[in-house]
């Protein structure tokens, strides 16, 4: 798999695929074995939709010939399946427009990255997933400031945080973990949550009473975050309250909330495309939306019937990938052909 092309933007494809979940890297398989390219778009930062972002360790048992396997597993089968088919693959980038061009349809990323496609698969899920993000005032100016600074929801490099005032939300994973790893570089560290137990995993647990007890983290509990206190368009210092109103500021470089993720189909309801009770409307027999050369796939497709389950959505990518074809080749008929007749070429 490419990671995000050198090429400039815009970029030129057959098939730009919205959604990197396990439904959308299945249509890559599909669209390249009918001859298509595909560039690939996702908001996470890593491929793999709700299957690697909720549940990458559950067992799933209704994938066909694989009584068991776990989400993180299927998604890199998936990977492996589609690699010979070479995806260039935009991550961390949400779609945020899809216009009409001579030649099909532009797509714009919230980083300004453009895809131009003869056709497009929307298999966005339930929405694209972002950082839940605290309601509070001054949020956006901080989220604006440069690495190791004001608002954050990931981590990046360490380094940027060597010597920072760090105050982490949140009583998960993500928050113990980086408490932890945090406390070895940033002049201080307050791990801020609104209950006094942590649901992370026991060692990492053990770790932060341990750095608590040597005064490197400051466990501020029970307490949830209150507001930001913003001078000259920098983080000054976070306001936290307990559940009774008292107070307290701690003074802060940078805030990372770390609450978990949150979907939305945000844009996709403003690109004009006929929705039903459960997402875009599609004709099953080829999933196409009632916009020429758009289809949609998996979660977000809404038909009489539709069961919300990986298999379907694999079933629906060679649907639309055989009536893709039909667009982005318009002179060339499409013969019907097993994959045992066909084969795979090598991955790179
Ligand atoms: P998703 O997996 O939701 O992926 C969609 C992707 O699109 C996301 O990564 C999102 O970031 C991206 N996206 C959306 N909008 C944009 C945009 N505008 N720009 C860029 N990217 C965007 N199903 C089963 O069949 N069997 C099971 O046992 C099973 N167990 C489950 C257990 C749990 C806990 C959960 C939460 C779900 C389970 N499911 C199960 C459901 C299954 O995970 C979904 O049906 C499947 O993930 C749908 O795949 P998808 O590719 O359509 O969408």
């Amino acid at each position: 798999m490419n990671s995000l092309s050198d090429e400039p933007s815009p970029h030129a494809t057959d098939v730009a695929i919205i959604g990197a979940g396990p439904v959308g890297l299945f249509a890559v398989f599909e669209c390249g074995m009918l001859g298509m390219r595909c560039h690939v778009i996702d908001a996470l930062p890593e491929i793999g939709g709700q299957c690697r972002a909720l549940y990458p360790e559950k067992p799933i048992y209704d994938i066909p010939a694989w009584p068991v396997i776990s989400g993180g597993e299927l998604i890199d089968k998936l990977a492996a399946q589609m690699a010979p088919f070479n995806p260039v693959t935009h991550l961390g980038e949400q779609v945020s427009a899809l216009e009409e061009t001579n030649a099909g349809w532009r797509l714009k990323t919230s980083s300004g990255v453009e895809i131009n496609a003869r056709a497009v698969v929307i298999a966005a899920g339930v929405g694209a997933f972002g950082p839940k993000r605290p309601p509070l005032d001054g949020l956006d100016i901080c989220e604006a400031q440069g690495p190791g600074l004001g608002v954050k929801y990931s981590v990046g490099r360490i380094e940027d945080f060597r010597g920072k005032r760090v105050v982490i939300g949140g009583g998960g994973d993500s928050a113990v973990d980086w408490a932890n790893v945090l406390a070895d570089v940033a002049a201080s560290v307050a791990l801020v949550h609104r209950r006094g137990k942590f649901r992370a995993q026991p060692e990492s647990v053990r770790r932060l009473h341990e750095l608590a007890s040597a005064g490197r983290v400051d466990l501020v509990t029970p307490y949830q975050l209150a507001g930001l206190d913003v001078s000259n368009g920098r983080l000054a210092a976070v306001r936290v309250a307990d559940l009774d109103g008292n107070g307290k500021t701690l003074a802060a470089d940078v805030l990372l909330p770390f609450y978990g993720l949150a979907q939305e189909l945000g844009p996709i309801l403003d690109w004009r495309l006929g929705m039903g009770q459960d997402g875009i409307t599609v004709d099953p027999r080829t999933m196409s939306t009632d916009r020429s050369g758009i289809f949609a796939v998996g979660d977000v497709a809404d038909y009489p019937g539709k069961l919300k389950l990986i298999l379907s959505g694999f079933a629906e990518s060679a649907a639309a990938a055989h009536a893709a074809h039909g667009i982005v080749f318009p002179e060339k008929a499409l013969h019907f052909e097993y994959s045992t007749t066909k084969g795979v070429p090598a991955a790179d």
